[in-house]
């Protein structure tokens, strides 16, 4: 039976292949951050395009949004993240190590002290039991803008992307007049001082998300809620292809769900650090349009065109971070297979978000006329898919071994019968299966 796969085989895949490296590596890393590399940024721009396909492109009810990272502070007031977005931190009074408090256990948020002391827990790292009292941290980074830097100058590098939709919610209704119910949607960066980033790109200080604030009339959003958590499920596990095994719905009791929210779903995925929050989705009620309206004095109503009704609309927001959603994926895909004593990594990524389509390789790279045809082939493939790959180091067995840890579904081989007739060999990554097809049906 196949071995479980591990967190490390990821990592160490991503890092040898050209996926994803820690972050400023060369100057021996920064922690939290990950710089992603040729093959990454093609699954993870694969990965985005195709969310943004079917949730804005492919429906009539969805816009898009691209806000600026930094934002009036007074989104933050209004939002409650300077009042409330912390973590609760405890210090290690003999080492200093500083951890999250409620991670160190199976604690709730508002762990105390004397909950972890009463546990028997040591630091994690000097193994002393000396914990110093639990104090809340809040996690929004701040810088100054500008060229003064006082109290007046500070702003926050946002911290979801999801009030850059809300604050933009008047702009869209006031110039593109959409009819409820409606999203706005928006990928990008946010930022959380995390303080404990771990499990690889799992929890990162930097990171991107995908959100949607899906706008409804209050008595309505029974029905979108559930409607939009079907069409996560469909994206996850018919765009992603992640296996419905492994994914799962917790549904958040109240005393765990954000004051605001009155009903949450966790998605969660089975990964190898084990089952875990992959994307969460909220019904967040009039909660942010109102601290809106109380903080700009601006009115954030939607006027019904057909019966002339004003009311503040309520939100659903589903809410993917990239980053699980990629380690989601290559969780899913990577696959070890053992024969004649060797082992095969192969990442079954499906076509749609595989880094490269097809593999184009002469038999041999010192046979001019091979070479030559090959590259005819590749231009071909090329100026029809984009994503192809050119490879002509070392013997062909392991060039496939390459492509099928790298996840190209297709190697294509051009040899001395191509000459002949124009058929080449086509290679498939999860069978291994070879057939020769001519190179213009491909
Ligand atoms: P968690 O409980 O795991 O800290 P959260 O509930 O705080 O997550 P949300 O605020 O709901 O997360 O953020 C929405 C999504 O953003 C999450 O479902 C996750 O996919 C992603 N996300 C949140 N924090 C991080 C992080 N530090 N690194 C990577 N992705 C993150």
């Amino acid at each position: 039976m196949a071995r479980e796969t591990k967190l490390e085989d990821i990592v160490s895949l991503c890092k040898r292949r050209g996926f994803i490296f820690p972050g400023s590596d060369v100057y021996g890393g920064m922690a939290g951050t990950w710089d992603y590399g040729p093959l990454g940024v093609a699954l993870k721009k694969k990965i985005m395009n195709e969310w943004w396909k079917f949730w804005v492109e492919g429906r009539e009810d969805m816009f898009g949004v691209d806000a600026a990272i930094l934002m009036n502070p007074k989104t933050w007031v209004a939002s409650g993240h300077t009042a409330t977005f912390s973590d609760p931190l405890i210090e290690c009074v003999n080492c200093h190590g500083r951890f999250r408090a409620d991670k160190l256990g199976d604690f709730p948020a508002n762990v105390t002290k004397e909950q972890i002391v009463g546990a028997g827990i040591k630091c994690p790292t000097c193994g002393q039991m000396a914990w110093g009292a639990v104090r809340q941290f809040n996690m929004m980074f701040s810088t100054h803008v500008g060229p003064i830097v006082d109290d007046t100058s500070i702003a926050y590098l946002r911290p979801e992307t999801a009030q850059g939709i809300f604050t933009n919610y008047k702009n869209v209704v006031d110039t593109i007049y959409p009819n409820l119910p409606f999203g706005l949607a928006q990928q990008g960066k946010a930022f959380r001082n995390e303080i404990s980033p771990r499990d690889f790109v799992f929890r990162s200080r930097e990171f991107e998300q995908m959100e949607i604030e899906y706008f409804v009339r209050p008595d309505a959003w029974k029905e979108s809620f559930e409607s939009l958590l079907k069409d996560v499920h469909f994206f996850l596990e018919e765009k992603m292809k992640i296996s419905p095994e492994k994914i799962h719905e917790l549904e958040v009791p109240e005393e765990d769900r954000a004051h605001y929210s009155k009903r949450t779903v966790d998605v969660e995925f089975d990964y190898p650090i084990g089952r875990e929050e992959l994307m969460g989705i909220a019904y967040r009620t009039d909660f942010d349009l109102k601290n809106i309206e109380r903080e700009s004095g601006k009115k954030m109503e939607y006027r019904d065109k057909n019966t002339g009704e004003s009311f503040v609309p309520h939100v659903i927001e589903p809410s993917f971070g990239v980053e699980r959603l990629i380690m989601a994926v290559l969780c899913s895909s990577y696959s070890e297979e053992e024969k004649d004593g060797k082992t095969r990594v192969v990442l079954k990524l499906p076509e749609n978000l595989a880094p490269y389509r097809f593999c184009v390789s002469p038999l041999l790279k010192n046979k001019p006329e091979l070479v030559e045809k090959a590259r005819e082939v590749y231009n071909n493939l090329r100026e029809k898919y984009g994503n192809v790959t050119w490879d002509d180091s070392g013997n062909i067995g392991k060039r496939y071994l390459k492509q099928d840890e790298i996840g190209t579904p297709k190697c294509v081989v051009i040899d001395f019968d191509t000459l002949e007739d124009g058929t080449v060999t086509v290679r498939d990554r999860d069978t291994t299966e070879q057939i020769r097809v001519k190179s213009t049906e491909l």
